[in-house]
């Protein structure tokens, strides 16, 4: 069982425009509606893989309900835990050469219904293998965004928890010592964790090896389209992905996630595997419209490609 958690939930709706000027009205050629944020994203993912999984999320308002027919609709196994606030919208302009987005903030959770939310989670599971956390906080009445995800993997200490959260809030999250099993930062969190300006595959072998802050934990360092460098196991690799056509590649980072939760479910002592499943469904998502979609067949002839080395 594979459990994720999506704490700050949204409508995704992207108008595709000819030209983006401000001040101006436009007509979108092309309106896309979705249910975003991160942690749906990788359970999008791991529907297609196929994996056994529940999703963890707090929905409100009409857009709660929405997003709530939405995941029935596709299929994903959903906790809501229902909240007074109105989930909110993100809004993407695109207009072919540059996409301008406006991120609503997200609704301001209660002290009832964190209690509810955390209730909902520890009595509706008996096992869980894999725990995914991504994403931001809403605004949190009486506690802080560290406490809150502190006190949700304190109640899932046995599985494997993946955290994909911003880069500062993973540092204070890390210093608590809670369970935390994988990390999955991209180029300029890694930057941020080790205070760096500029990376280099050298810096962050190094960085891997040396740092505390990475000690007992496993962790994805995603750089784009030049792959990976992975710290699994206490052993740091290199993968290397082949060149493809990108679409749209946002979402790639939250498809990774989804692959190192399945791959840990499934393959947990093929480290390779692991890494190869993982950068192949970001890869998958890279060539797909959508955000949070991948082909499997496709990623699985990606993963075929992708060159691991041990360094
Ligand atoms: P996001 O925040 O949009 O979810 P991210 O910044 O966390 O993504 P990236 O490092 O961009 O994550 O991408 C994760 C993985 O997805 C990469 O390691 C790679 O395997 C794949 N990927 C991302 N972008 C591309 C691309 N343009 N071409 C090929 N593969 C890509």
């Amino acid at each position: 069982m594979i459990i994720t958690h999506t704490f700050n939930p949204s409508i995704d709706i992207t108008y595709n425009v000819e030209q983006l000027q401000l001040g101006n009205v436009h007509r979108p050629v092309q309106t896309i509606k979705n249910a975003g944020g991160k942690g749906l994203n990788v359970s999008k993912v791991l529907l297609q893989l196929g994996a056994d999984l529940k999703a963890h999320t707090y929905l409100g308002g009409e857009n709660g309900q929405w997003i709530e027919r939405q995941l029935n609709e596709i299929g994903i196994p959903t906790i809501a835990t229902h909240i007074k606030g109105s989930t909110r919208q993100c809004i993407a302009i695109n207009d072919g050469s540059k996409q301008t987005e406006i991120l609503e903030q997200g609704p301001e959770i209660s002290q009832d219904e964190q209690h509810d939310y955390l209730d909902n989670f520890q009595k509706n599971h008996n096992h869980i293998d894999v725990m995914a956390i991504s994403g931001s906080t809403p605004a949190l009445q009486g506690n802080t965004s560290k406490n809150h995800v502190k006190s949700i993997l304190e109640n899932s200490s046995d599985s494997y928890n993946i955290l994909d959260i911003r880069a500062s809030e993973l540092i204070d999250i890390l210093e608590t010592k809670a369970p935390v099993h994988c990390i999955k930062p991209n180029e300029e969190e890694f930057k941020t964790l080790v205070n760096e300006s500029s990376l280099s595959d050298k810096k962050i072998y190094n960085s891997l090896k040396a740092h505390t802050l990475f000690n007992d934990l496993d962790v994805f360092v995603t750089l784009g389209d030049k792959g990976a460098i992975v710290k699994l196991k206490d052993k740091i690799y290199k993968a290397e992905i082949p060149e493809i056509t990108a679409e749209n590649s946002v979402g790639s980072g939250d498809a990774t996630v989804a692959g190192i939760a399945f791959g840990m479910e499934k393959f947990y002592n093929e480290n390779e595997k692991i890494i190869r499943l993982a950068l192949s469904c970001g890869m998958s998502n890279a060539t797909q419209k959508e955000t949070g979609h991948i082909n499997p067949e496709q990623a699985q002839e990606f993963a075929n490609k992708i060159k691991v080395e041990l360094l």
